[in-house]
């Protein structure tokens, strides 16, 4: 078991579920990785060893990541955009972040906590159009001031001109995710 809890540290997402990875006895020699549902699924072949395998995955999880890395915004820029739409839309809300971070969070969009005014974003986000980013980093830059999601919350947040296209939106990718996120897996 040590050999097993060692792979799964080398390689973080294992055993929050977020790697899945499947023999396939079609495939003989290549290995390919791909994003679906929130999570990568690496396809091996079915005759490769478990030695192999531990040696393959973490790689091919490395390129995936990579690319992804490539196309997301800094955690800078999400702060010093959090202060560009309060700016627009809630002008007279002058609580900042003092941090505004991703997070691999699969039950909800972003949290912030008032106590110490830290913003968290679900890194499923790192692939969405801007305009849907945007919407829950203004989201929970409101959270900075109002707690609970009240009247006075809510107008707020309905200054967000792309409100509705935006919770269209991530209503449908949870909708999709929910149908989609365990892949099958070939015996
Ligand atoms: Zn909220």
């Amino acid at each position: 078991m040590a050999k097993e809890d060692d792979f799964d540290q080398q390689l973080p997402g294992l055993n929050e579920g977020e790697i899945i990875v499947i023999r396939s006895k079609r495939r003989k020699r290549t290995i390919s990785a791909y994003r679906q549902g929130g999570r990568i699924v690496v396809s091996i072949p079915a005759r490769l060893t478990k030695a192999e395998e531990r040696s393959a995955v973490p790689e091919m999880v490395a390129k995936i990541r990579a690319q992804e890395i490539e196309k997301t915004v800094d955690e800078s820029a999400l702060a010093t955009r959090v202060d560009e739409l309060l700016g627009l839309y809630a002008p007279e809300i002058s609580e900042r972040p003092v941090s505004v971070t991703w997070r691999m969070m699969r039950e909800r969009w972003g949290s912030c906590t008032n106590l110490d005014a830290t913003i968290r974003i679900s890194s499923r986000l790192q692939r969405t159009p801007a305009y849907v980013l945007d919407f829950v980093l203004f989201h929970e830059a409101v959270h900075l001031r109002y707690g609970d999601h009240g009247p006075a919350f809510k107008a707020v947040l309905a200054r967000y001109p792309m409100e509705g296209l935006a919770q269209a939106y991530l209503d449908g990718y949870e909708a999709a995710e929910s149908d989609l996120t365990v892949p099958d897996l070939p015996n």
